[in-house]
């Protein structure tokens, strides 16, 4: 095996999908997969999940509403490449999650569905990835169905998200006749079957191709690498066309392994030191084993099982005793791992989203923010007996990521905050299939939640002087709870001293 870390780290290409439900990303996934050799048969990532959700009771609000909750990595190879395929959640309220997630990644396939272009949710993500920079890949797929015109769907995709736009292949034939693509780079087509030279697809591909050449910029690899200019591939992923082809660009242009920013420095994945983020922490994966797996993106260097590395945060020494990778249906101990690799590391407890793990000098990485919360609510506990184990569940669910906790300061009972209604579900659900607690919900005459930062003797005057609107958040700092926007806005008057703030940035 070979351990030459500039040339593994080279060969990395970690990336996720982002979509619109239903444009096609759990096909396409079976498909990247498949391609890699990691399953057998394409449907076997839906399979898994289906095993994965007997298991644990709210999965079922995940089938239930057809949408997929749980964040995961899959890594498979492909040409000299490992790929480290992230999963995005798709549903809407798990922005933070998704936020996360793409901090990992670097790239983003955006899948669009050839008869509806653009959609609300592609639009959504693909702005985060633009505030980060992240250089997208295009995959317009369902071209075996009706669709819209390419050179339409490309216009709509440069004049909408204002991204430049170099086609890399071209449909051969459409809808019902769809049969492969034509490589506009390579000059090669790749078809499903033979076709006679005079066949009208081919005639009209010359045509249009003529016209690509004439009116679209060629592919241009550091505009894409900045972000301004999308790569574009026409396929089928059911039919698996150009499922090849867009797998070949991403081993071409990568892009790979990217610089990560910390607080005091750049670290470049090609530095020998190693270095760690944790973006996701996913617990009860196993119930019987009651085993919190946080997910690491190495951002430097080799990781090494059994290694021992600072988690910066405490100044603890975290042994690497099992590091996982994961694959379309199984795990396995990590021996080794490289910048731009994602390892599962079991815990119970002691890593927390945001962490960075470091073998060299004392870093944080500066990931992606906790936001305000747009929905506050009061837990309330049937059992009252039961008060112990659900601030500890609580506790653990917010380290998660599940919900955001505030324990208010004059000791009334915890309230969370979601961004979205969905997350109140999946937290009641999970409550009493994983910890046998049940809750219900109360509103609270809170509307805004507010960290408040300052120099630390107004702080905690503010914080005394206001008791019964303060609480903690889970690692403990002070938030201002506001009745209303008015409120919020008069006490900011009142408090110059002080920041309020609706994000807070991971330690
Ligand atoms: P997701 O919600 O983005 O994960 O989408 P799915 O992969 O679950 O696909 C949604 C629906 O579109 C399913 O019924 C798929 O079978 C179908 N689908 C996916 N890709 C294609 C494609 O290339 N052509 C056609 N005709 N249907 C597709």
């Amino acid at each position: 095996m070979s351990t030459d870390p500039a040339f593994e780290i080279a060969r990395r290409r970690t990336f996720a999908i982002i979509s619109h439900p239903d444009a096609g990303k759990t096909t396409l996934t079976e498909r990247l997969l498949r391609a890699g050799g990691a399953i057998q048969l394409a449907g076997n990532v839906r399979a898994k999940g289906e095993r994965r959700r007997t298991r644990s009771d709210w999965m079922g609000i995940e089938r239930e509403r057809g949408i997929s909750v749980v964040t995961s990595v899959m890594t498979f190879e492909y040409g000299d490449c490992v790929f480290n395929l992230l999963d995005t959640p798709g549903h809407e309220d798990f922005s933070e999650d998704t936020y996360r997630t793409l901090t990992a990644v670097d790239a983003a396939v955006m899948v669009i569905d050839a008869a509806k272009g653009i959609e609300a949710r592609t639009r959504k993500l693909f702005e985060i990835c633009r505030l980060r920079d992240i250089p997208i890949l295009t995959f317009i797929n369902k071209m075996d169905r009706e669709s819209q015109d390419p050179f339409a769907l490309l216009d709509e995709v440069s004049s909408s998200l204002a991204l430049d736009t170099a086609p890399v292949t071209w449909p051969v034939g459409r809808a019902a006749d769809f049969v492969g693509t034509y490589d506009l780079r390579k000059r090669a087509y790749h078809l499903t079957g033979e076709l006679a030279q005079s066949d009208p697809r081919l005639v009209a591909v010359a045509e249009e191709v003529d016209l690509v050449r004439a009116a679209l910029p060629e592919f241009d690899i550091e505009a894409f690498a900045a972000g301004h200019l999308t790569p574009v591939f026409f396929g089928s992923a059911i039919r698996d066309i150009g499922v090849a082809d867009l797998l070949d660009g991403l081993v071409e242009y990568g892009p790979k392994p990217r610089a990560q920013p910390a607080d005091t420095r750049v670290v470049e994945a090609t530095e020998s030191g190693l270095t760690a983020l944790v973006f996701k922490i996913q617990a009860n994966m196993d119930p019987n084993h009651r085993d919190r797996i946080a997910f690491a993106r190495v951002c430097s260097g080799r990781l090494v099982r059994g290694m021992r590395l600072k988690q910066v945060r405490t100044g603890k020494l975290i042994p690497l005793h099992a590091p996982q990778f994961f694959f379309a249906r199984d795990r396995a101990l990590a021996e080794e791992a490289f910048a731009g690799d994602v390892v599962g590391i079991p815990n119970h407890g002691t890593l927390r989203i945001g962490d960075t793990l470091s073998e060299i000098e004392d870093l944080n990485f500066v990931g992606v923010p906790y936001f305000a919360p747009e929905i506050l609510r009061r837990v309330r506990l049937d059992d009252a007996m039961k008060a112990k184990k659900l601030r500890q569940a609580l506790q653990e669910l917010a380290e998660e990521g599940v919900v955001q906790l505030f324990r208010p300061q004059d000791g009334s009972p915890p309230m969370v905050g979601v961004v979205g209604t969905l997350q109140l579900d999946v937290l009641q659900a999970r409550l009493a299939g994983e910890y046998g607690v049940a809750i219900g919900f109360e509103t609270t005459p809170f509307q805004l939640a507010r960290w408040v930062f300052g120099e630390k003797a107004t702080l905690d005057r503010f914080v005394s002087d206001q008791r019964s609107a303060m609480a903690d958040d889970v690692d403990g700092d002070p938030v201002f709870l506001a009745t209303s926007a008015f409120m919020m806005r008069r006490t900011a008057e009142l408090n110059h001293g002080l920041a309020f703030r609706d994000i807070k940035d991971f330690r």
